[in-house]
């Protein structure tokens, strides 16, 4: 289970990807997991969309391909806001004959569109659910180093973590941040709480500014001055761009695993090159045993 990695003293490194788009195809992702599986991640999780996926190609299949063919741990995401309980048990037993055992247990994003169904009104009521009904499913859960946007305060948002934890989520991956500081911050508060299960750090290297620039958006995330002058010099250039991205996040992820963050979680965006220049550049800090500050 996912949770006990976590207890081998070294900081837990793991990937994610997503299933391709409706109009993708399945060769896309094996070409994605071909490039990534000998980097040796601890996990890859893989994303749950509500726009569909390409045939053959949906989170259960890719995720029970991972596990089979690239024998590599797995934890695949699951949103509940759109969803029944009949949808939850339907998508678990698929889950189940993926032999995926780890879920992500999310809420999901409110369409305007879509009225959200009443069963599961946040990601704490899905954690219950499973842990209630599916005792041998290790379930993690998402959290948000500055909050999440529909939170009035960050001490809010961190009361809420606390029900998802006490519902029974064992380990949280966050959203992805560019100042380390504000993760630090983060966590002070959070162990404060009482909240004590591992949290892998969300590291999205910005590769390409536009799609940074609609991610942060959406989320919300602060930009030191630092990460605002590399988007303004390097943003119409491509190459430039992809190489500073990485750098900056190659420094991120050496100064958590200093910090003794328990683990980096990187959104691959499906960049096998990307995730291989960083990863090799921090395997040897990752590894190390020694011991954390
Ligand atoms: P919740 O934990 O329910 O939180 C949502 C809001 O409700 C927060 O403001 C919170 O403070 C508040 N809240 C939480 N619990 C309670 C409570 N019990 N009572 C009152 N208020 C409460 N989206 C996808 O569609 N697919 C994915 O695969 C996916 N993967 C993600 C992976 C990570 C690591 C992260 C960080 C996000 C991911 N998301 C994904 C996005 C996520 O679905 C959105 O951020 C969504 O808006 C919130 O999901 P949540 O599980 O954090 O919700």
């Amino acid at each position: 289970m996912i949770p006990e990695l976590f207890k081998n003293g070294k900081t837990v490194f793991s990937f994610e990807i997503f299933p391709p788009k409706k109009d993708g195809s399945i060769e896309s992702i094996y070409k994605t997991l071909d490039g990534l599986s000998d980097l040796h991640p601890d996990f890859i999780s893989v994303t749950y969309g509500a726009g569909g996926s390409a045939a053959g190609a949906s989170t259960h299949e890719i995720a029970g391909i991972i596990k089979k063919k690239y024998r590599t741990r797995c934890i695949a995401h699951l949103t509940c806001v759109n969803s029944t309980k009949e949808d939850i048990d339907r998508a678990i037993e698929e889950f189940r004959q993926s032999n995926v055992k780890n879920i992500l247990a999310l809420r999901g994003d409110i369409n305007p569109d879509i009225e959200p169904k009443k069963d599961f009104p946040h990601a704490s009521d899905l954690i219950s659910y499973i842990k209630s009904h599916s005792s041998d499913i290790s379930v993690s859960g998402a959290c948000y180093p500055e909050g999440h946007v529909e939170s009035d305060s960050l001490e809010e948002d961190i009361e809420n973590l606390k029900i998802k934890v006490d519902a029974g989520a064992e380990h949280l991956i966050s959203q992805l941040f560019f100042d380390n500081g504000a993760f630090y911050s983060f966590l002070d508060k959070v162990r404060a709480k009482g909240i004590n299960v591992p949290i892998e750090a969300g590291i999205m290297p910005c590769v390409n500014a536009n799609q940074i620039r609609r991610m942060i958006a959406l989320c919300g995330a602060s930009l030191p001055e630092k990460f605002t002058k590399l988007i303004a010099r390097y943003g119409d250039d491509a190459e430039a761009m992809r190489d500073a991205g990485i750098a900056y996040a190659i420094d991120q992820i050496i100064d958590l695993a200093a910090n003794g963050v328990d683990g980096i979680h990187l959104y691959t965006m499906n960049n096998p090159y990307v995730a291989r220049k960083i990863s090799e550049s921090v395997s040897s800090v990752l590894n190390s045993n020694t011991e954390k500050v």
